[in-house]
């Protein structure tokens, strides 16, 4: 199917609902908007229109969104992820996270696969089949918000893809997340994760959208971290922190460094040293993140003793850190453990 004809009325505005739909009252645009918004799924649930118009809207288009829930696995802490199915077949996955307080976190991709290759990252392993579309990204959302108890409070950009590799898209989605008389969903409860694409952290200072913004680091060594995350052959270190500096420069906010503890690989007093350097005069918080076991990645996850020692180091050398309770990991819904495969999801 091409692209341009797959119908979907998310991530739309009301008055491109009234149009899609060839409404005569472009008011009625709006109601059915503020159904979407509030999880109403078909359009017999719309009970403000008139009778016939549902039932003709009904006839007309059986579905409002592009994708189905393939599956859905829920662990002991409540953390749900989704498995969808996309209008070409393809697999996409979004998790709903539950923190302690009982927040809700909404972890959402942007691609399907991803080209970075990040090596220590189940979904790095898949390539890249394609970026998403704005109104495939909201679909998640509302997947998710239907499958939750409660209202979900944040959205982080963290699962398959790299979002900076699909700005516009991401971008779009945000704003309809955003819409005040929508799901009204502050920036700054929203957070875009980057591996370290130098042109996007530049682009999302210039257009000034105030979200959250992290970025993977996984080590502060050139050498090591070329050889962990390709894109640092293409961007390195100086030039990320350059592109940095000029992102809080323009933005006045603090961001986030991603800090995956791997074995024997990133969690040396050297590592703390390097990291404590590159932290120097920025203002960062470093969310360290023990490696969530994955098979078939030829990484181990630190020991408790290791991740101590580790987290010694950066106290002594005055590190801004906290360490990211791994949620999801059974349902392999966490931090690198998305691959979009069926067999996993049956
Ligand atoms: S960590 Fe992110 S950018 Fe790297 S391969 Fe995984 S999904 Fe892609």
């Amino acid at each position: 199917m091409d692209k341009d004809t797959v119908f979907s009325l998310y991530a739309k505005k009301p008055s491109q609902i009234a149009e899609i739909l060839s409404l005569e009252k472009p008011f009625q645009g709006k109601q059915i908007y503020q159904w979407l918004v509030r999880g109403v799924s078909d359009f017999d649930g719309m009970t403000n229109l008139p009778k016939s118009l549902r039932q003709d809207l009904a006839q007309k288009y059986p579905k409002l969104s592009s994708s189905d829930v393939i599956t859905a696995q829920t662990d002991d802490e409540n953390n749900i992820k989704l498995a969808l199915g996309l209008h070409d077949a393809s697999i996409v996955e979004c998790v709903l996270l539950s923190d302690r307080e009982g927040e809700l976190t909404a972890c959402l991709s942007s691609q399907v696969g991803c080209a970075m290759g990040c090596r220590f990252c189940r979904t790095g392993t898949l390539h890249l089949k394609r970026n998403l579309q704005d109104f495939e990204i909201v679909e998640q959302f509302m997947h998710l918000q239907r499958a939750a108890s409660d209202k979900i409070s944040h959205v982080v950009f963290m699962g398959m893809g790299e979002p900076f590799a699909n700005l516009d898209s991401v971008l779009s989605a945000i704003s309809f997340l955003h819409d005040p008389e929508g799901i009204n969903l502050s920036h700054r409860r929203i957070t875009i994760s980057t591996c370290g694409l130098v042109p996007g952290i530049n682009e999302l200072a210039k257009r000034r959208v105030p979200v959250k913004l992290a970025v993977s680091l996984v080590t502060a060594d050139d050498q090591k971290r070329s050889s962990l995350m390709p894109v640092n052959r293409s961007f390195g270190l100086k030039s990320l922190r350059d592109a940095l500096v000029r992102f809080q420069k323009v933005s006045g906010r603090r961001f986030t460094f991603e800090y995956c503890m791997i074995h024997d690989m990133n969690i040396s007093e050297d590592d703390a040293d390097k990291l404590s350097r590159f932290c120097r005069n920025l203002e960062v918080i470093v969310n360290l993140i023990p490696f969530n076991p994955c098979p078939e990645l030829p990484f181990e996850t630190p020991s408790d003793a290791e991740i101590r020692k580790f987290t010694s180091f950066l106290k002594a050398r005055g590190v801004d850190y906290t360490i990211r309770i791994s949620r999801g990991r059974s349902i392999k819904g966490a931090c690198g453990q998305l691959a979009g495969k069926l067999e996993e999801n049956v």
